[in-house]
């Protein structure tokens, strides 16, 4: 008999979100009534449709897919290059930051990439968090067999967390101790953090004199409004030594069913081996999409292209600010009713302290039997996530409203 990968079996059994769904579908049994008013601000998904631009982009390669002439059969398994330069100009070359167009690498989005990059690095490394987390970067590690075994608490053996609290911002400070990969995402999921400039380089200094390694995942970097927050690591100097950033259309373009995103990864970047010699990581994740994938179809990489023409950016704007108005009503009701909360400005999730000592999973209850709205609870992400829950702003205008008017009534 063929042997499984005993490292899934570590895996916490009730994983956040289908624990989730299962409250609400117990709920919804008994009070069908109440089920047909609930409002969801749990799951980080977009709600509004795709931007117009990206709709007929996509047409016209799909029309192009049906013609001899125009017909594209496999692309370069790193990306097209239209699309590869396409990003590399706006993101970052027209934003005085060094990335060529080869350093860029198109994928079927962030999450997925999360996954994909330990395939190039050791399983020697020690791996660091924040708590609370986006919980890929844990899960991952846990798949590829880093980590010890959970510990009650739900923590695993063998990584390092950094606590996010109230006292630090969200925001922690690089360990004491050595660790060779660190997991930062700012603006943060879920606290709704961001980053100084002078946080993001005390990280950059720790890495330069750790060798470690930073994996930045900047899926949120559109929805900063504050001027002197930066938008990619790449723009403190020495990022191109020592980070790889994450980023995706899901949240900028509304691509979570779309599926693209892409990861930059600078040719300066080193690693080590087993016996010290350092070498860079930029060929190996080159031959990683070479041998294991070939890239997204033809029409979506059209499609996230159409994100960055006028028009497309002009409705991701707007999209954007959609999102971040929904997040101002929230944070205003929140307000009003006296519940302390953070994040909501640079970031579409508010992260609201739970009133009265309630635990993190008894205010989701009360917030579902109460007033019918499913928000996410803190203590989901990690141990110093409870105490608390995250709204997302990812809403309709009308739900956001409603969501509002009934946290007065709570
Ligand atoms: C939504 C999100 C992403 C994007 O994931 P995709 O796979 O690109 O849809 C990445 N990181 C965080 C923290 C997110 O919340």
């Amino acid at each position: 008999m063929a042997y499984l990968n005993e490292n899934y079996l570590k895996l916490q059994a009730g994983y956040l979100f289908p624990e989730i769904a299962r409250r609400v579908r117990e709920f919804c049994k008994k009070e069908p009534k109440a089920a047909e008013r609930l409002i969801r601000c749990g799951i980080g998904d977009v709600t509004e449709p795709l931007p117009r631009a990206v709709i007929e982009a996509m047409k016209r390669a799909v029309e192009e897919l049906g013609h001899r002439e125009t017909f594209h059969g496999y692309g370069p398994e790193q990306g097209y290059e239209f699309l590869r330069s396409t990003i590399a100009q706006h993101d970052y070359r027209d934003r005085k930051i060094d990335i060529a167009d080869d350093e860029i690498f198109v994928s079927d989005g962030s999450k997925c990439d999360c996954g994909y990059i330990l395939d190039i690095l050791g399983d020697q490394n020690k791996v660091a968090i924040t708590d609370p987390v986006y919980p890929v970067y844990v899960d991952t590690n846990v798949m590829a067999g880093h980590t010890g075994p959970a510990r009650k608490d739900g923590s695993y053996e063998g990584i390092v967390y950094l606590p996010c609290t109230a006292e630090n911002n969200f925001v922690p400070e690089p360990p004491k101790e050595h660790v060779d990969l660190v997991y930062l995402c700012f603006p943060n999921n879920p606290t709704g953090a961001v980053a100084t400039r002078e946080q993001l380089a005390s990280w950059i200094n720790y890495a330069r004199q750790h060798d470690a390694l930073i994996l930045f995942d900047a899926a949120y970097e559109a929805y900063i409004s504050d001027p002197k927050i930066s938008h990619s690591i790449f723009e403190i100097e020495g990022g191109h030594e020592c980070a790889i950033e994450l980023r995706s259309f899901s949240k900028i373009g509304g691509f979570t069913g779309v599926r693209c995103g892409f990861t930059v990864m600078p040719k300066t970047l080193l690693a080590r081996t087993d016996f010290g010699k350092k070498l860079p990581l930029h060929p190996l994740w080159h031959r990683r999409w070479s041998t294991k994938a070939n890239s997204v179809s033809y029409p979506v990489q059209r499609g996230a292209e159409a994100l960055y023409s006028d028009e497309g950016r002009q409705q991701c704007r707007a999209l954007i600010e959609h999102y971040m108005g929904n997040a101002k009503i929230l944070r205003e009701a929140c307000e009003k009713i006296g519940l302390h909360f953070y994040g909501g400005t640079n970031a579409p999730y508010i992260w609201v302290q739970t009133p009265k000592g309630l635990t993190s999973w008894e205010m989701f209850d009360r917030m579902l039997r109460e007033i019918n709205v499913v928000v996410t609870p803190g203590s989901g992400f990690g141990a110093q996530g409870e105490g608390y829950f995250r709204i997302s702003a990812f809403n309709s205008r009308e739900n956001a409203e409603e969501v509002a008017r009934r946290l007065e009534k709570l």
